[in-house]
């Protein structure tokens, strides 16, 4: 935005945040400003979630359609009562087990969340960051933020400060720097509003650990591909999270020799316990050998990929196990089938 001031950016330590740029910082946000800090999970461009005009902000910001809520962050199980019109004993317990952790709840909301927070649906998704960044900053406030993924909508989510600078310069006030996030990956998105749970978004904290904290309840949810048909929320939308250059996924190495020319030169990245090729083709080849290297690097890669602008981004998927889910989940909206190309690629501009 021509004409903006220059977003200001502040390191703190991570696990010692200074409390002059905490209080600073909430008082950004006590002045409806916006403030992108890390979580666990990514950094979250946040505003304090009962300020209406604060909130459009947001989305403003990210060029968000206003159709996708926001997750609402809290300090606890308390600020989370305040937050919801019911509290069932299923968020007991798995907020006792999973938080401060990378586990959203999405419950029925109180008249304290505004509609532009939830995008008018009558449920807002709530979690308690393990951050101290993020938790020093909600208490400071005294009130809960609303917090996105600090990038252009649709865009891959920042893990680093400089991933916001690039993405949202001039668009937010100041970005609290605390290095890497330690996850890497969105947290897991359950809905708790209906009459079983059901998995919205596939995350760091597995369906198996929660169906076994719920002693046994069993969490239903769709594949990746079953929920972009019919999304009962955004964040399941087919194309979400993508770099900029054109992305392909194909199941194997052995498939590598078939890629077309107009590839090249393509960012290779190899994700799951496969070896890295032979090939001269690729001017950037990056192995991503476990689920959680993988959800620690994968934006960052991602992000590098497009950074280097090569023809072509090719992914070698990891295989359709349990512990990839959420990365499978990422890398299906990130990219397309590498058989679809020519008939996609417009959507990808
Ligand atoms: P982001 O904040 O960018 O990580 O995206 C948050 C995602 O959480 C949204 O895209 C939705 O998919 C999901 N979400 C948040 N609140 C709700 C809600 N009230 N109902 C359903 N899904 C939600
Ligand atoms: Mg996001």
């Amino acid at each position: 935005m021509s004409g903006s001031p220059r977003t200001r950016v502040i390191r703190v330590d991570p696990d010692r945040p200074d409390p002059s740029a905490l209080d600073e910082a909430a008082e950004i946000l006590t002045r409806k400003g916006l403030v992108a800090f890390a979580t666990e999970t990514v950094y979250g461009l946040g505003a304090i979630a009962t300020e209406p005009d604060a909130v459009a902000r947001i989305f403003a910001a990210k060029g968000r359609p206003a159709i996708n809520p926001l997750i609402v962050h809290v300090a606890g199980i308390d600020q989370a009562r305040v937050c919801v019109s019911g509290w069932p004993d299923e968020a007991s317990v798995l907020a006792s087990r999973f938080w401060p952790g990378p586990l959203t709840m999405v419950l029925p909301r109180s008249t304290l969340i505004p509609d532009v927070v939830t995008a008018g649906r009558s449920t807002v998704g709530l979690r308690c960051p393990a951050e101290k960044v993020a938790l020093g900053l909600i208490e400071r406030c005294g009130r809960p933020l609303a917090a996105p993924s600090a990038n252009r909508s649709n865009r891959i989510s920042p893990t680093r400060a400089e991933h916001v600078l690039a993405d949202l310069d001039g668009r937010v006030d100041l970005i609290l720097d605390s290095g890497p996030t330690a996850l890497g990956l969105e947290s897991t998105v359950l809905d708790l509003s209906g009459a079983s749970p059901h998995l919205l978004r596939p995350g760091p904290i597995a369906i198996a650990e929660i169906e076994a904290a719920l002693g046994g309840s069993r969490v239903t949810a769709l594949s990746a591909g079953a929920a972009a048909e019919r999304p009962l929320s955004p964040g399941q939308l087919a194309i979400h999270y993508a770099p900029r250059t054109p992305a392909y996924r194909i199941d194997s190495t052995g498939e590598l020799a078939g890629l077309p020319a107009s590839l090249d030169p393509l960012a290779l990245i190899l994700v799951g316990p496969a070896e890295a090729p032979d090939t001269d083709r690729a001017r950037a080849c990056f192995v991503l050998e476990s689920p959680a290297t993988a959800s620690r690097r994968l934006y960052d890669v991602l992000h590098h990929c497009d950074a280097m602008q090569p023809a072509g981004i090719v992914v070698v998927m990891p295989p359709d196990r349990p512990e990839w889910l959420a990365v499978r989940d990422r890398l299906i909206r990130a990219t397309r089938p590498l058989a679809d190309r020519g008939t996609t690629d417009d959507l990808f501009k």
